[in-house]
């Protein structure tokens, strides 16, 4: 076994405890303040400068000896409003909430990382800038950007990774191109005329609109976009009404579109424009009128070609083998898309899937738990892709 890999395999019971330390004080969005405080407690003791960014926000500077680029690598910290269902001796102490994407893992895999390579700090000729991002579920990486967290110093690269029960313990999805769809959401407010059922010739009936449009919708993706370009409209909410003998004034819907191909916001054929027309078309056609919001919460994530391929040399360094690196494109949205679209980046998929293991629960899901023994793999994914990093500018 080679330094850097029996060093990491030290640290095993090292990664597990944090990783279950952050499992059992999972917190929202933003409010991640005891888990900020543990990374920034651990960051300073292995003798990194740390700085907050975005209030929860934590950065950690590992700067070598000798100047050149600047690598990001990036972890998120936040746990979604789901109740953990599970008789793990870990089990979420903060009730309804937990980490129920694997972010606790992320987080751990990273601080260990940095632990190793701030002990190879002598080799690096460059710095590594070690990024904890809030709210990631929602959209933070946006808000760290604006807040600066690509400059000062400015970040020539960024690599992140996600703990994945799609894929096996043991193998690794890495692909350019877009890797993880865009997402809109839309909140829609259709207006009639409200009246009597027995009379509906009386009134504007917002609810056939509604209808036609949930169904006339669904051909931008089977009838306007090529199907090689995957698009879901799915509604999430629909509400109207009081009684079943009155006509409502008004249909209430809101939802996504989740688009897996590079989009870009202003285009007319973008599969958002078309929904709003068709929308509009069918309220006009029933004689209703709409509003239509749209929040624009995740860009599709674009892994940068070179980037790509850099990482999968690291994996196959990893893991000994080509063999274990899977393509893999997936609709769910990431906010790393926001870094990965200004700074070359790469986003890599780790497999956590071990059915024996009650590791194979979908992300989101209330009984979602991890193969805790990829968490060694992910560190060395990290430290590995920072020293090559490094290395060969
Ligand atoms: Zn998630
Ligand atoms: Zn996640």
């Amino acid at each position: 076994m080679d330094r850097i890999r029996q060093r990491i395999a030290e640290l095993n019971q090292e990664v597990i405890t944090l990783r279950r330390d952050f499992h059992m004080h999972p917190e929202l969005g933003f409010k991640e303040h005891r888990t900020a405080q543990v990374i920034e407690t651990y960051l300073q003791n292995i003798g990194l400068e740390t700085e907050r960014k975005s209030e929860t926000g934590v950065i950690g500077l590992l700067v070598g000896p000798r100047p050149g680029p600047v690598l990001m690598l990036r972890a998120d910290m936040d746990a979604l409003p789901v109740t953990e269902e599970s008789e793990l001796p870990y089990k979420s102490k903060n009730n309804g909430v937990s980490h129920a994407c694997g972010h606790d893992a992320h987080m751990a895999m990273l601080l260990v990382a940095a632990k190793v390579l701030s002990e190879c700090r002598e080799k690096l000729t460059g710095t590594i800038k070690f990024v904890f991002q809030p709210d990631e579920e929602v959209a933070g990486a946006s808000r760290m950007i604006k807040d600066g967290v690509l400059e000062n110093p400015k970040v020539d690269a960024a690599m992140g990774l996600h703990i994945w029960s799609l894929i096996p313990s043991g193998r690794v999805s890495i692909s350019s191109g877009v890797v993880m769809g865009g997402m809109d959401v839309f909140k829609m407010r259709i207006k009639g005329k409200g009246g009597h059922t027995g009379y509906p010739h009386e009134a504007i009936d917002p609810v056939i609109a509604a209808a036609n449009i949930i169904q006339s919708v669904q051909a931008v993706q089977t009838r306007e976009i090529d199907a090689q370009k995957p698009t879901v409209i799915m509604f999430g909410k629909l509400a109207a009404g009081e009684k079943s003998n009155i006509i409502p004034e008004e249909v209430y819907l809101e939802g996504t579109i989740r688009f897996l191909h590079d989009v870009k916001p202003d285009d007319p054929d973008s599969p958002t424009n078309r929904f709003i027309r068709i929308c509009e078309s069918v309220c006009q056609a029933f004689q209703c009128t709409c509003r239509i919001e749209i929040e624009r919460e995740n860009i599709p994530l674009v892994n940068d070609e070179k980037m790509t391929s850099f990482a999968k040399t690291v994996a196959k360094e990893v893991f000994g083998s080509p063999d274990v690196i899977d393509p893999g494109r997936y609709i769910a949205s990431e906010d790393f898309s926001e870094y990965s679209s200004r700074v070359p980046g790469v986003f890599t998929f780790l497999g956590c899937a071990d059915k024996s293991k009650k590791s194979d629960m979908p992300l989101h899901n209330p009984r979602f738990n991890i193969d805790e023994d990829v968490l060694v793999k992910g560190v060395e994914l990290h430290v590995r892709g920072a020293l090559a990093f490094l290395k060969g500018q």
